[in-house]
Order: C-alpha cells, then structure tokens, then sequence
C-alpha cells in the first residue's frame, strides 16, 4: 500500500525490524490509509486467503468517498492524489482511502499489542507515502538514498565492465558473460522501477 501494510511484494521491504521508533503518533495513517490496489481488488485477495489482504481489511474500512477521506487527513488525501496523478500504472477510480476505528481521537492504537503486521511494519520503505509530517520523513529519505546509491553503483561497474573487455561478450575476469552481468543489474532494480530505478 501507500502509507499502510500491504506490501506489493517482500522485494519492496527494508529492514523494518532495525528501524528506529520514530512515531510521534499522531493517527494520521491510521485515519487515511490507502493501498495500490483498488478496494474490490483487495476483497478478492482475501477471499482467495491472502494473509496481507485478510489482516489489513480486518482492521481498515473504506471511506464512502475521496471527499469524505479528505475531512480526515486532508493533507494526505492531497499527497496520495498527487503521486497517482504522476504513475501511468494507476488511476484515481483505483483509490480507496481507509480509516481504522482502532485509533482514539489522539491518536493512539487501543489494540496496539495485537495490532497487525502491516501496522507494524508501516512504513516498510522509503516510498510508502505517509502523511506529511510523520515522524518517518528523515528515516524514508535515507531509505531512497540507499537504494539509489546501491543501483547506481551497479550500473557504473556495468558500464566499467562493458568498456573493459576484451571481447564484448565477458567481462575482464570472465567470471560471467556481459548479458549476465546485465540481467543481474536488472533484476536488482526490478522492484524500484515503479519509483524510477532506470533513470538513477
Ligand atoms: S503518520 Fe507517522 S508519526 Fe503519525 S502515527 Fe503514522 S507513523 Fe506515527
Ligand atoms: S490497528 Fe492500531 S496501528 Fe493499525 S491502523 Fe488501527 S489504530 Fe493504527
């Protein structure tokens, strides 16, 4: 999802587990979540027993409208339809916005022990769109940072590579051919394409 738990697919996790506590909890995700997937979309993942689909609509619940989500968190209500307006892979009739009836008026969890995973793991990357102003920003933004210092780093040994050798099929060491070093650099960036991973 955007700001929530519903991972498009383990690939696109961090280390969630070694992030740092930087909630100051102020609800706002919990009061305006959104996924990639359109809300039937969702149904139907967890009515064929997927366990991401089955634990978010436990607790999330679909606002009647955009207009009624925009009371809630305004702000992300704007940010989310801005980045969709930006991806050719996603339209505005495929957003739902969420709000969880779990959080009290300030902001808190009241089943914060048995809160689920994709609560737990919110945000899980450096492009989950949480609201602005959550606690996350820095933590999200050296998360991106990493990512591209990691693809551009192999795309200058690829390129080191194909300029070094000697017959345009290996590279210098012939430890791999060149197609496999370039398939190998593609499959790294795969799961960043949708944030732009080819242009780093
Ligand atoms: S938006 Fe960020 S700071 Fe606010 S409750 Fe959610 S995770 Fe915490
Ligand atoms: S279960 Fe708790 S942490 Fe999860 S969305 Fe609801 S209030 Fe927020």
């Amino acid at each position: 999802m955007f700001n929530s738990p519903m991972t498009p697919n383990n690939a696109d996790m961090d280390q969630t587990d070694s992030r740092p506590d930087l909630c100051h909890k102020c609800g706002k995700c919990c009061k305006s979540a959104t996924t990639f997937h359109p809300y039937r979309k969702l149904q139907e993942m967890a009515e064929a027993g997927e366990e991401e689909a089955i634990a978010f609509l436990s607790v999330f619940k679909p606002f009647a409208s955009i207009e009624e989500a925009r009371k809630a968190v305004p702000e992300q209500v704007e940010q989310v339809l801005k980045v969709v307006a930006e991806r050719n892979d996603m339209s505005v009739e495929d957003v739902t916005f969420y709000y969880c009836p779990y959080v009290t008026e300030d902001g808190i969890c009241s089943i914060y022990e048995r809160r689920p995973r994709c609560c737990r793991d919110a945000p899980y990357n450096g492009w989950a769109a949480m609201p602005p102003g959550c606690g996350y920003e820095g933590w999200q933004f050296r998360q991106r940072e990493a990512h591209k210092s990691t693809i551009r780093k192999l795309k200058e040994v690829q390129f080191q590579m194909e300029n070094l050798s000697d017959d345009g099929i290996h590279v210098p060491s012939r430890k791999m051919t060149l197609e496999q070093l370039r398939a190998s650099v593609s499959e790294a960036m795969e799961p960043w394409l949708k944030f732009g991973s080819s242009q780093w």
